[in-house]
This record gives C-alpha cells, structure tokens and sequence, in this order.
C-alpha cells in the first residue's frame, strides 16, 4: 500500500468513527489534507475557513495564496510538501477550534505525521504549535527548528496573521528563507 493509500485509508476512518461529529454536520467535508505523502517537508495549520469546506483542499483561500508565495520563495510548489490542519472540518464561523476538538483529532493528525515520516513539520500558527510543543511562546519560536522525541519542528506565525501586517509578512518570509538550510542538514546529518 503506498503513503497516499494509507492517508486515504486514514481520512476514511476520521469519518468512519464519527470524529467531532458537530463539526463534521456542519461542515461540508473532511478536509485531510494534500501534497507529497512522501514529502519532507509538512506543513500543519489551524483547521479549513471556508473556501477550504467549499472545495475540499487546505490553504487555498487568502492565507493559502501567501503560503503559495512563500513556498515559491524558496524554490517548492505545493505538490512538493503535504500541507494540513489539525482539525479538519471547518468550525462554525471560522471560530478557533475548541481544546476538546483539537484532543479529537490528535491522534490522527500523528498518524498522519508517521505514515509521511517527513523531515521537518511546520506549524503554522500557535495553535499548530501548542499541540506539539506547549511550553513555547510563538514570538521567541518562530522561525527556529526544535527537536523533540525523533521528530524536528519549526513554528512559524499563521500567514493570515500577516495578510493586513506587513512587519509581520517580511518576518514569515524570513523565516522561510531559513527553512531549505534546515531541510539540508537533516538531510546530510
Ligand atoms: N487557515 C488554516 O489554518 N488552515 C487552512 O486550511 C486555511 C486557513
């Protein structure tokens, strides 16, 4: 069975087992995820807004074109990384999600990250970061690699956050800029 098969298998259990059942009737559907299921390289945010329930693919509303920006920056396209959310139906509202529904939808998002087995995950956003590494604050974060227990991580701050910010924006950029490096010692370490 190939990655891909296995994250198909994965986002029919989510929906087999009735996962934030809620959230799943309002929504229109499962948002899983998409990409590379063998890429290095995975990006977690929040959970999908609304052009994201329409259409079924993470981060392809206004967030989702910087991210494009971003990751044509240094050189990759969507198809080269796996970009996904925590939770993934869209809350209610664009509402954040709430803690119980984040604690719901844990143990899939590991089993995401350990079908992939990518080299570096991205978390957009504090909430993505919470999850992994609670104990860190997003501002003295963002922008660094952190290893913990086999796998390494970098926060980064949301790219909603910086669509109206523009010292917010140069500083995603910046860190993104930092990213290939990282990527590259991983891989010849
Ligand atoms: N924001 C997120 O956190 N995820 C998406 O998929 C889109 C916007």
């Amino acid at each position: 069975m190939t990655q891909q098969d296995r994250l198909d298998k994965l986002a029919q259990r989510i929906i087999d087992e009735k996962v934030t059942p809620e959230l799943a009737e309002a929504a229109t559907q499962l948002v899983m995820g998409e990409g590379n299921a063998a890429a290095d390289i995975v990006f977690i945010g929040e959970a999908p807004g609304a052009t994201e329930d329409k259409l079924g693919r993470p981060f392809v509303g206004a967030a989702g074109k910087f991210l494009d920006e971003m990751l044509a920056s240094i050189d990759l396209k969507r198809e080269d990384v796996y970009i996904t959310n925590i939770v993934k139906y869209r809350p209610p509202g664009n509402r954040d999600p709430l803690p119980d529904e984040i604690e719901a939808f844990k143990p899939f998002l590991m089993e995401q990250l350990d079908i992939i087995e990518p080299k570096l995950t991205i978390f957009l956003g504090r909430h993505a970061m919470n999850v992994f590494l609670p104990s860190l604050k997003i501002s003295q974060a963002h922008g660094r690699a952190f290893r913990r227990d086999g796998r390494v991580y970098m926060p980064l701050f949301h790219p909603a956050a910086a669509l109206y910010n523009g010292g917010m924006r140069d500083t995603l950029l910046e860190d993104f800029s930092g990213i290939p490096l990282v990527v590259q010692q991983l891989t010849t370490s």
